[in-house]
């Protein structure tokens, strides 16, 4: 989300400012930042050194902070860094023309939560384009899992009307895109208006863009198995162009822990949602997100969650160290928190198995032929980037010049991507 927000950004003061290949070159510089682990936030302190620098030979060049690290530390965070000239929560994004101009005689805080008021004043059209393009449709959250700062930092859930979705698609499709990736922080619980001011779901959103002329692929992140909703379900059986592919985050796979973290579905729901999808979609490429060390997880927990992982046998994850943060429900267990070591222990014997099944999945490839949508060069001059439905890389060389789509046959796989070479 942080890309298309960027992208955004750059788009909104386009007429006026463009976009610098370096920072010495820059009157603005600016960090999008993520707040979601603390690893992620602390990412922008490291590279503050190498902004000072750039500050010292240029008194005029403007530090701006955007995103979630902005929205959670604000004010704070000038404060402490009088490098920093601007903060720009999430929600104030509409706001950044007129901040460009501000910071020019003042230090500019700008945190209110105006989420519906944002998506109307971006609402004019895309200008930057590419064969793949992310499409938020929904922002924010209310579900309030207990070890995550996203409803303090994006606000409440608030989705975007059908016809502006339908445009803005519409309009990257004119302009040459194959595949949009529809984005929410809670995406499945998308509600948006549509035209006669009724109430639509995620299904009905999908139904109404697929019929864009010139769309191949739709893909969408990411949901939360609470709103994995029948409707949705079925259209992974009976669509052409929703990828098969789903990141469904489980987190845990211990019916105790999924309870503490305040997730509000069992290990069985989950498998059953993973069952339906599966009957539908029976070539579904499923990815997920994974905690450990979530405050009070025992070793029986945690093969709890391994055990899920066997079950399921999943095409790609993302796996994480509980990082506590400020503000949420679970930084106040502190006397239940594991050390450091053991997360680490059960960090590595998780990611052995995950990327086990991803070579495996990746494997399962070898001496297919695949579509893939070209999505850039690579190194070499005939070198290609893309990626199959599944949203698996794929690198390939050609010596014609291609574009679009290209079938390829897989000639072999590592954990990360697929190589490939041109029919
Ligand atoms: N809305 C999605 C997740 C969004 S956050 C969902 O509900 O599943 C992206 C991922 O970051 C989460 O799935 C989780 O695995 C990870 N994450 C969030 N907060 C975290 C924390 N405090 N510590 C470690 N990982 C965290
Ligand atoms: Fe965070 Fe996702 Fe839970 Fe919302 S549903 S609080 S975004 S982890």
């Amino acid at each position: 989300m942080n890309s298309y927000d960027s992208d955004r950004l750059l788009e909104s003061v386009n007429d006026t400012h463009k976009q610098v290949m370096s920072p010495e070159q820059a009157d603005f510089i600016v960090f999008n930042t993520c707040h979601i682990r603390e690893k992620a936030a602390e990412k922008i302190y490291s590279e503050l050194g190498k902004i000072k620098k750039i500050k010292e030979h240029n008194n005029n060049t403007k530090l701006i902070i955007t995103g979630c690290v902005a929205q959670a530390e604000g004010k704070a965070m000038i404060r402490r860094q009088p490098l920093i000239d601007a903060v720009i929560g999430p929600q104030m994004y509409h706001e950044f023309k007129n901040v460009l101009e501000e910071v020019q005689s003042n230090k500019v805080i700008k945190l209110d939560f105006e989420s519906n008021n944002k998506f109307k004043k971006l609402n004019q059209k895309r200008l930057i384009f590419n064969k793949s393009s992310f499409v938020s449709i929904q922002e924010g959250c209310d579900k309030f899992c207990s070890f995550c700062v996203v409803p303090f930092t994006r606000g409440a859930e608030s989705s975007r009307k059908s016809i502006d979705v339908y445009d803005e698609v519409t309009n990257l499709v004119d302009n040459g895109c194959s595949e949009v990736i529809l984005l929410g922080q809670n995406v499945n619980a998308y509600h948006g208006l549509n035209n006669l001011g009724k109430e639509i779901n995620l299904a009905d959103l999908i139904s109404s863009i697929e019929k864009i002329k010139g769309l191949k692929r739709i893909s969408y992140t990411t949901s939360h198995p609470i709103d994995m909703c029948e409707d949705l379900i079925f259209l992974h059986g009976s669509s052409n162009t929703l990828n098969p592919y789903l990141h469904l985050p489980v987190q845990s796979g211990s019916d105790k822990i999924l309870k503490l973290m305040n997730r509000k579905y069992s290990r069985k729901f989950y498998l059953d949602i993973i069952k339906k999808l599966r009957k539908e979609c029976p070539d579904i490429a499923l990815s997920s997100d994974f905690i450990v060390g979530y405050p009070g997880e025992t070793k029986a927990d945690f093969i709890e969650t391994i055990e899920l992982v066997k079950q399921v046998n999943f095409a790609q994850a993302y796996s994480f160290k509980y990082s506590s943060r400020v503000g949420t429900k679970s930084s106040r267990l502190l006397s239940e928190e594991i050390c450091d070591e053991e997360k680490n222990d059960r960090l590595q014997a998780l990611q052995e198995i995950l990327n086990e099944q991803q070579k495996k999945f990746n494997n399962s490839f070898i001496s297919k032929n695949v579509e893939v949508l070209i999505k850039g060069k690579g190194k070499k001059d005939n070198q290609y980037r893309g990626t199959t439905k599944w949203m698996q890389v794929v690198n390939f060389e050609a010596v014609k010049k291609v574009n679009g789509f290209e079938t390829v046959k897989i000639i072999k796989a590592s954990n990360n991507s697929l190589l490939g070479e041109v029919l």
